[in-house]
């Protein structure tokens, strides 16, 4: 980077906060997908003041410029793709204030979710979004992917609980959207229009989020399914007899198998189908709603029905779901985590799908995901440096969103488009609803310098290419 505009950036923050050695911004050269681009400069700003005078001067001199929380998205949201300017949120004061008069958390951007949750949960409140990262993901992240997770069924997304935020432009104004009630109608919201923007249209300095009382009782079971249509059976059936279970989860056989070959916890592994189900709420009210859910599944084939007795067993099942991600990393070395989502009834329809998509490429592809909600995790463990099997990874992602969107379904239900979804963005949205996308960011951000090579197609890209050539 030029020595003059070091220079400056040096008159806004101090030295020991700006990187430029090789090795320190190597460092800030990935995230949990798979791409890697070089930053020119990573600078760990303290306050939003500092971050506006940054922005004004990326702007003058057309710099890029990339914030980053965690660096735990999977469709690469914070990489560099243009080098310039990372912004590393962690150092921001790391506020976590809970307003129990007005249900509300004030939070900075460097937050983890798991803080606010466990905050929250210390006040007798409750923080629903919970992405599978939220030990290590911040609520800068969770907002901007507007992420979510299990409990995304009963509660919905981060977009629900984000009432008010503190940001900065891509021009380097410093504004504040929304506020400390939970109804405001005055003018277009562009509280959520920010949120799930993926950077590219503000950087968050603070966010108040809406906080609700903790359920008083949970129920866990789980059920397993010899054919994985009878599975999609119960969950239909639960949910048509008016139960709104707080989580639905489900793993495909391979996903079994490979929990079963990790960390053996005693599954079936040639049951076709495993659902985790949760209830909470009332204690009364969970209890009868766990017996029905274990019901309608027998009811649907189930091969075998387990309700936890207590916390231990509860964490047991969990520990099935949360293996999977640990599972499939020693399956090989590259895992491309996709998450395109469908109707809830179309999810069988899909597995089929994914089916005829592993055999006709040869891959490794395992699916879990939230079943209650349409949104699974095709996901395809290969190894990036065999050229070969990734031209079969290129067409069969290709095939993934074709076939999730033939459904009436979504590119992406919860990790954003980043560059990994961006050439299909038009298959979606059609033309015009991509040019009016592009309208607002040439709106907001004139010179293109927040997160640029993001969201957007860029001219001629057609497919996402996994390999170099
Ligand atoms: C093992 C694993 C499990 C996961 N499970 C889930 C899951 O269950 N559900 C789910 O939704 N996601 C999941 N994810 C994806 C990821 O954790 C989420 O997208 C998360 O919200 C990213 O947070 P982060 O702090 O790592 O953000 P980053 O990856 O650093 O950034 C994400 C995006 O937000 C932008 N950004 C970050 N902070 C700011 C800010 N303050 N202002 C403006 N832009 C900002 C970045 O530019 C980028 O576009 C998982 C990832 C992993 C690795």
């Amino acid at each position: 980077m030029d020595p003059s505009i070091v220079r400056e950036i040096h008159q806004i923050v101090p030295e020991n906060r700006v990187f430029l050695d090789l090795q320190e911004r190597y460092s800030y050269s990935y995230d949990a997908s798979f791409g890697e681009y070089l930053p020119d400069i990573v600078i760990q700003p303290q306050s939003a003041l500092e971050i506006s005078k940054l922005v004004k001067l990326a702007n003058q001199h057309r710099i890029p410029v990339y914030p980053r929380g965690s660096a735990t998205s999977l469709s690469g949201g914070s990489l560099p793709v243009h080098g310039g300017m990372v912004l590393d949120m962690s150092q921001l004061k790391q506020k976590c204030i809970i307003d129990r008069e007005n249900l509300l958390a004030i939070v900075s951007p460097g937050v983890t979710t798991a803080e606010i949750h466990r905050k929250a949960e210390e006040a007798g409140l409750f923080y629903p979004p919970d992405p599978s990262s939220s030990h290590i993901s911040t609520i800068g992240g969770n907002l901007l992917e507007n992420s979510s997770g299990p409990k995304g069924l009963k509660y919905g997304t981060t977009k629900e609980y984000v009432i008010g935020l503190e940001v900065v432009t891509p021009t380097g104004e410093i504004v504040r959207t929304g506020g400390k009630t939970v109804k405001n109608v005055t003018g277009y919201d562009l509280t959520r229009l920010i949120v799930g923007s993926e950077g590219t249209l503000a950087i968050v300095t603070e966010a108040i989020l809406r906080l609700i009382p903790k359920p008083p009782a949970r129920k866990t079971m789980y059920a397993t399914f010899a054919e994985f249509v009878t599975s999609g059976v119960a969950i239909t059936n639960i949910l048509s007899q008016g139960i709104l279970p707080a989580a639905m989860e489900m793993l495909d056989q391979q996903c079994i198998r490979a929990v079963e070959n990790f960390k053996p916890i005693g599954l079936p592994t040639d049951a076709e189908a495993m659902v985790i189900i949760e209830v909470d709420g009332h204690p009364l009210a969970v209890d009868e709603e766990i017996e029905r859910c274990a019901q309608v599944c027998k009811e649907a084939g189930a091969t075998s029905v387990h309700i936890a007795r207590d916390e231990q067993e509860r964490d047991k099942i969990w520990q099935a779901r949360k293996n999977v991600s640990p599972a499939l990393a020693q399956v090989g070395p590259t895992k491309i985590s996709e998450d395109a989502t469908v109707p809830r009834n179309q999810i069988p329809a899909m597995m089929n799908r994914l089916r005829e998509i592993r055999e006709k490429y040869q891959l490794n592809l395992f699916v879990f995901g939230h079943a209650g909600d349409g949104n699974l995790h095709p996901t395809i463990i290969t190894d990036k440096q065999n050229k070969e099997e990734m031209k079969r990874v290129e067409d069969a992602v290709s095939e993934i969103f074709e076939a999730a969107i033939s459904l009436g379904g979504t590119l992406s239900g919860e990790h954003g488009i980043g560059i990994m979804k961006s050439p299909y963005m038009e298959m979606e949205l059609g033309e015009e609803g991509l040019r009016l996308m592009k309208l607002i960011k040439d709106a907001w951000d004139p010179n293109h310098i927040l997160n640029p090579g993001k969201i957007f197609p860029q001219p001629g890209q057609t497919k996402v290419v996994l390999t170099d050539e």
